[in-house]
């Protein structure tokens, strides 16, 4: 018989954890890891809830921001991320640590209009209504004025085809700001429908949040990159090739800026910020001038080797999720931050740590090295090898023709005899 779904959502969460175990054939052993991970304040959160899903969660180290040492907390389930990112704060730490640069940081929301006979004359009265449309936007959220926040500028963008976007630009302070945005858009969209008698087609925060730019820098000694065989100086040239080469090819820059994205996703789960606003934000800016490139770029002259990462980073220390995700408090604590400007540049930092890490592995020993350790750890543990016996374990392992899970299974079946 087929599990009933109807009015799911209306169901206690026994009678939904039941329905969800009998139309999947969950055995009792399965169906108890509901129960497990079970928060009940989190019915409050997502809806159909059934349980919770944990991910590690570690500290990367060594970062100095802006001459302030940081401890950096990650949540994150790929094995290497933590390590890489301290292994580049490091070398970065050795020459003076970073630098960062914010200098503006608003959210930009739209209100899109459609079927325009004649857009510019509807551009044009917008304009004329925009510091009356902004004093509609600040009344739709009161608050965000009295915080020193609100309603900055209103753009108006001719699309083509008779569309037309009305860009509010809001100082969201301390939080990310997308339900103000949204909140304060729509009170927005009613005036100007209102003024040019037409319904907005819709309205909503963009993610491309080019008034939430940061930057983070280095510069170090090329001395500091040597590896192994590798000398420095010829390291700093290679990551400088690798740069180019993620600027001019695609194919390059969408894994480079993965890397980039390894840490700054960490960092965003980890405090309880929306990793898709940033990924799309990010990656949208990455295309920006219709090719899609490297978010950071590296250049040395011999002596130095200089990288900068300028990437938008819409971030919050206080709204969505982050008041009742007690973990996300605490790593605001372990930071040591207390605005969304000082996260935003701290997140752009652990992306230039992160970069620079993969960058020299990948341009001498390659990545594999670091990671396979890593990996491998995973692999025993997937193949049932227990805390004690991992690392009798990992030593044939790493000695094994072939590392794979049957390969695994095999070892520890030989070790157990
Ligand atoms: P909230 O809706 O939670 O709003 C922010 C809250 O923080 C408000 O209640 C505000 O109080 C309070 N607050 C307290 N102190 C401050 C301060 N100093 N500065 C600013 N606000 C303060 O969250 P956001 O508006 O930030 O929206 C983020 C959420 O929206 C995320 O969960 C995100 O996933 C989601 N979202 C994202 C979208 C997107 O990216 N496209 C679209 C829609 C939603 P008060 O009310 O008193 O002002």
């Amino acid at each position: 018989m087929t599990a009933d779904f109807r009015h799911f959502y209306q169901k206690s969460w026994a009678e939904r954890t039941a329905i969800v175990a009998e139309n999947a054939h969950l055995s009792s052993t399965e169906a108890a890891l509901f129960k497990k991970y079970y928060l009940p304040q989190h019915h409050e959160i997502i809806e159909n809830y059934l349980t919770d899903y944990p991910l590690p969660m570690g500290v990367a180290v060594n970062f100095v921001i802006d001459e302030q040492p940081r401890i950096v907390p990650m949540v994150t389930e790929e094995p290497s991320v933590i390590a890489a990112a301290s292994n580049g704060a490091k070398i970065i730490k050795r020459a003076g640590g970073f630098k960062t640069a914010l200098n503006q940081r608003e959210m930009i929301g739209q209100i899109v209009l459609e079927h325009l006979q004649d857009p510019e004359q509807t551009a044009d009265l917008i304009k004329a209504h925009a510091p009356g449309l902004l004093k509609v936007a600040d009344e739709a959220h009161p608050s965000l004025k009295k915080r020193g926040g609100g309603a900055r500028q209103l753009r108006v963008r001719q699309l083509g085809q008779g569309y037309l976007s009305i860009d509010l630009f809001v100082d969201v302070q301390a939080a990310m700001g997308a339900n103000m945005l949204n909140t304060m858009l729509e009170a927005v969209a009613k005036s100007i429908g209102v003024l040019t008698k037409t319904n907005a087609l819709m309205s909503i925060l963009s993610n491309f949040a080019t008034a939430s730019l940061v930057t983070a820098t280095c510069e170090l000694p090329v001395s500091l990159l040597q590896a192994g065989r590798y000398a420095g100086d010829l390291v700093a040239q290679k990551i400088a090739s690798a740069s180019t080469v993620a600027q001019i090819d695609p194919y390059r820059a969408a894994t480079h800026n993965k890397g980039i994205m390894n840490g700054i996703d960490a960092v965003a789960i980890a405090t309880g910020n929306d990793w898709r606003a940033i990924e799309s934000g990010a990656h949208a800016y990455a295309a920006k001038d219709g090719q899609y490139r490297g978010m950071s770029t590296w250049t040395t002259d011999g002596r130095i080797l200089s990288g900068t990462l300028t990437m938008p980073l819409p971030v919050g220390v206080v709204g969505g999720s982050i008041k009742i995700n007690e973990l996300a408090q605490l790593n605001q604590r372990l930071l040591g931050i207390t605005t969304a400007g000082d996260l935003a540049k701290t997140m752009a930092a652990v992306g230039l740590a992160q970069n620079l890490a993969a960058l020299r592995a990948l341009v001498t020993t390659g990545i594999q090295q670091g990671h396979m350790h890593l990996q491998l750890k995973s692999l025993a543990l997937a193949a049932g090898a227990t805390p004690s016996e991992l690392p009798i374990i990992l030593q044939r392992l790493e000695q094994a023709p072939q590392q794979d899970l049957a390969t695994t299974q095999q070892l520890i079946a030989t070790y157990r005899q």
